[in-house]
This record gives structure tokens, C-alpha cells and sequence, in this order.
């Protein structure tokens, strides 16, 4: 059988008994990658170099008998707004285009110590804004499970890297979705995990309130053990925190009353008809392993939507300022003066819907709106988070869908942007609140493409959500 269809857990095996090596299972990865990515797009770099060398020390490591971290020899992908030192990060903005990052992200850095050998770099949406990363200025790409389809997005290249079998697992950053939808289209695992879980040094901020790395794989006990790499505290992100510490097994625990809640907000008439069903079978999987599931309510939730595209926006024209061809990247030619620099810089490494969120980002910050806008917005996003609270005193968790609908067809996206970030509904409030999340496969919907439900936890329940996902996981295959 081929190495390239085993999980991170099955492949490990073979590794630490030496079965195979690292390299030959690197090579195996690349040869895949040659003959395949090219109709599916995931990669927008490959570091073959530096993976071979990477896995030969492994191999020589091993075969002197040194004790090894246990996934060592692993290969995996990682998104291409995430730094790995020396090698081209390109946000897939032209701004960026030739741009390599000076180090590692802590995540990434978390991947080596682990032995974790890196493929490459990951298509997106241009600094993550967007749901199909058809907004990427380089290459779309194309679902593994039927090509015409988009893979969903912002971490569609992760998404799609790991349904095509082309990487073990990716990492992807997830502000208002990016990671638990592309997940959900491709018919794989995602997990964003609690704000703070995981350092967001070498994440290129987005929306730095809401940004936080998440982890897409094949299966929820690699999800778990994924987390457990990168997890925990980091000096240099002051956000990051020491209660994500803990071990994150995907056992499922006998007969758990889980007290599961759905919010009537989040399967409204937006909602298709096939994913209502899949939540509805989950919601009956899991009473039938003892859970009790209750309909909520959830009012605050039909202003997540416009909170958090005012509050995303706002926080992106200010971190994205930094882009200005004279500190990062790509510089115009024939400017005049600082301000022509500027403008041309900008009006050219920009594309449509990234000059779009800055616009509105600048708008909702500027003095005479201010006030309208942005502080409601923050107002709002207080009241949403109050009232997950709430909910997290009643219930383990909540049970929803991850998108509308299932992927679209490349091309077909409508063009009025807010209709595109109404798929963003079921997302979005997770982020809002620093709410952990996953999106697991429950089947097919609409054309037999994949469809994700959510589960939703309150701040550092990732080892819960992981074992109820784990128990829709084995329900989905049977
Ligand atoms: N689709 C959302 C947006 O475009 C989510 C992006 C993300 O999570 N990076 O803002």
C-alpha cells in the first residue's frame, strides 16, 4: 500500500520501527506531489531540499538509537502566510511575491523540534480573505474530491493538500472560518483551536484579535496530536497562554452525558437542505450515545456576521499598512515622491478584495464613524461573547453546520461580495469570542460533495470537542 495514504498515527508506526525511513517516505510525498498537484494547485512552493536534508538527519538520528519525539519523519504542508525560515512566503499576494521569511513561525519551530519534515508552502486566499481561495493572485485551487469545485477557503492549499493526500496534515489559520471550512469542503479535519492555544509569532496578522493557527488532517487523533506539537505558551506572543497546556487523545469516553445544544440562529432558512439533515443525523448519533440534545436560542448571533466584517476590516487596514514598498516586498517603479511610492506600491500588490477590506477597515476606523461602526462593533462583539458564556454554563457544547452549502464550482461565486461572506455565518461567531471549534467529515450532500458539522466548546475544551468529534467521526464511516 502506499505511504501516502496512511494516517500521521499509522505512518509514526513505520517510522519508529524503521520499517521505512524518512527520507524514502519524503520521496514518496514528492513524487505524489509532482505527479498530482498539478490539477489540484495546493502548493504554491515545495522545499524538497530542505525536506530530504531535514529527514536524512532524522534517519541518522534514529538509526544511531537517539530517542526521537514519536511522529518524527512525518511530512507536512504549511500555509503560505505562515513564515518557515528561508524559504518564499507570499500571503499569495503579489505584494509578497519574492518575499522569504527571516524565521520560523512558533508553530513551525514547535513542527521541528517534533521531527516533522516540511513539504512546502500552501495556496490561500490573499492574506486569508476570502472563502474559495479563488482570491489568490498566483493559481486557484481545485477540490481533490471533484476537481471543478473549489476547496474552500482561506486554507483551501492546506484543505486541499491533505484530502489529496499530498501532505499528512497542514497547518492553516483560521480569523473568521478559513481553516473549519476548507475542512468541511474537502472532507478532512479542522481544528481552530482555543484564541491564545497556539503562539501566532509568524502568522502574518490578518485580524490579530481573531487570528489563530489552526491544524487540518485526516483523522481527529491526528488533529489531537497535531495540537499537542504546537500548543502552549510563547514569550514572544503575549496573547498566548499556559492553560492550553494538556494531552489531547482522542479517546472516546464511555456513555459522557454530553449536554449538546443547537442554536436556532445557526440552522435557519440560509441553511441547505443537505446540511441541515447531516446536523440533524449527528445530532442523532450523538443521543444515541447518551447525549441529550436541546434546541437554543442565540439572538446576538444575527449581528456576528456584520461585527465581525467590521472588526476584521478594522483590524486588517492597520496591520496590512506595513505593506508599503518600502519595509516588505514588492516596490513600483516610476514613482515620484513617498506618497506616489505608496499608492503605486499598494494599488499594484493589492488585489481587488483585499483593497476592498482596507477600504472598509479604514472607513469604520476613520473620526467622523468611528463611533457608528467600529465601537458598536465592539460593543457587539461583547454581547456575543456574553451570551456563548451563557451558554457554556448549561452545555458541553454546540452542535452546528460549518457552511450553508457545499463547495461551489469554480467561477461561480456570486459577485456581490456581501452574499460571500453570508457563507460565513456558522464561523465567524467562533472567532468573535476565542471559542475552540472543529469540523469534522459527516458525509456527502448536495453533487456527493463533502459536508462538516461544527462543535463549538468554550475556551480550552479542545479535549472534549476532540472526543465527541471523534465519536462522529467513527459514526460517519459506518
Ligand atoms: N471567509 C472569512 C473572511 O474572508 C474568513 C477568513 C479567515 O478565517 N482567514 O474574512
Amino acid at each position: 500500500m502506499s505511504l501516502t495514504k496512511l494516517s500521521m498515527a499509522e505512518l509514526a508506526v513505520l517510522l519508529r520501527s524503521r520499517q521505512i525511513s524518512a527520507v524514502e517516505t519524503a520521496a514518496e510525498y514528492f513524487d505524489k506531489i509532482e505527479k498530482e498537484d498539478g490539477k489540484i494547485g495546493a502548493y504554491l512552493t515545495v522545499t524538497k531540499e530542505i525536506a530530504l536534508r531535514q529527514a536524512e538527519a532524522i534517519d541518522q538520528k534514529r538509526a544511531a538509537g537517539e530517542e526521537l519525539p514519536p511522529f518524527a519523519g512525518v511530512p507536512a504542508a504549511v500555509k503560505d502566510n505562515i513564515c518557515v525560515a528561508g524559504v518564499r512566503m507570499t500571503c499569495a499576494s503579489k505584494i509578497l511575491e519574492n518575499f522569504v521569511a527571516p524565521y520560523d513561525a512558533a508553530a513551525v519551530e514547535r513542527l521541528r523540534q517534533n521531527g516533522i519534515i516540511l513539504l512546502g508552502k500552501t495556496n490561500l486566499d490573499e492574506f486569508a480573505m476570502g472563502s474559495t481561495t479563488e482570491n489568490s493572485a498566483f493559481q486557484i485551487t481545485r477540490n481533490p474530491r471533484a476537481v471543478e469545485y473549489v476547496p474552500g477557503g482561506s486554507s483551501g492549499g492546506s484543505a486541499a493538500a491533505v484530502a489529496a493526500e499530498t501532505a499528512v496534515f497542514a497547518l492553516g489559520s483560521d480569523t473568521g472560518g478559513s481553516v473549519r471550512l476548507p475542512a468541511s469542503h474537502c472532507g478532512v479535519v479542522g481544528l481552530k483551536p482555543t484564541y491564545g492555544a497556539v503562539s501566532r509569532w509568524g502568522l502574518t496578522a490578518f485580524a490579530s484579535s481573531l487570528d489563530q493557527v489552526g491544524i487540518l488532517a485526516r483523522t481527529v487523533e491526528d488533529t489531537g496530536a497535531v495540537l499537542q506539537m504546537i500548543v502552549g505558551p510563547d514569550s514572544r506572543d503575549a496573547t498566548s497562554c499556559e492553560q492550553a497546556r494538556g494531552l489531547f487523545v482522542a479517546d472516546i469516553p464511555p456513555q459522557k452525558k454530553w449536554k449538546i445544544a443547537l442554536p436556532q440562529e445557526l440552522l435557519g432558512a440560509q441553511i441547505s437542505d443537505n446540511v441541515r439533515e447531516a446536523v440533524a443525523r449527528a445530532a442523532h448519533v450523538l443521543e444515541s450515545y447518551g447525549a441529550q440534545v436541546e434546541w437554543i436560542r442565540m439572538p446576538s448571533l444575527r449581528y456576528a456576521l456584520s461585527t465581525y466584517y467590521i472588526i476584521s476590516s478594522a483590524e486588517a487596514s492597520s496591520n496590512l499598512a506595513r505593506f508599503d514598498g518600502v519595509r516588505y516586498g514588492r516596490r513600483a517603479q516610476g514613482y515620484t515622491d513617498m506618497n506616489s511610492l505608496y499608492e503605486k506600491s499598494r494599488s499594484e500588490g493589492f488585489g481587488r478584495e483585499v483593497k476592498r477590506r482596507l477600504l472598509l477597515g479604514a472607513f469604520v476606523l476613520s473620526a467622523g464613524y468611528q463611533e457608528r461602526y467600529y465601537r458598536n462593533a465592539l460593543r457587539v462583539r461583547e454581547r456575543i461573547r456574553t451570551e456563548w458564556q451563557e451558554v457554556f454554563t448549561k452545555y458541553d457544547a454546540v452542535l452546528s453546520p460549518v457552511s450553508p452549502d457545499t463547495a461551489a464550482k469554480i467561477g461561480a461565486r456570486d459577485p456581490d461580495p456581501v452574499k460571500q461572506y453570508k457563507g460565513d455565518l456558522c464561523t465567524v461567531p467562533v472567532n468573535l469570542a476565542g471559542l475552540p471549534a472543529v469540523s469534522v467529515p459527516f458525509g456527502k450532500g448536495e453533487n456527493e460533495m463533502p459536508v462538516g458539522v461544527q462543535i463549538v466548546g468554550n475556551v480550552f475544551s479542545e479535549q472534549s470537542l476532540l472526543q465527541i468529534a471523534a465519536l462522529l467521526e467513527r459514526e460517519a464511516l459506518i
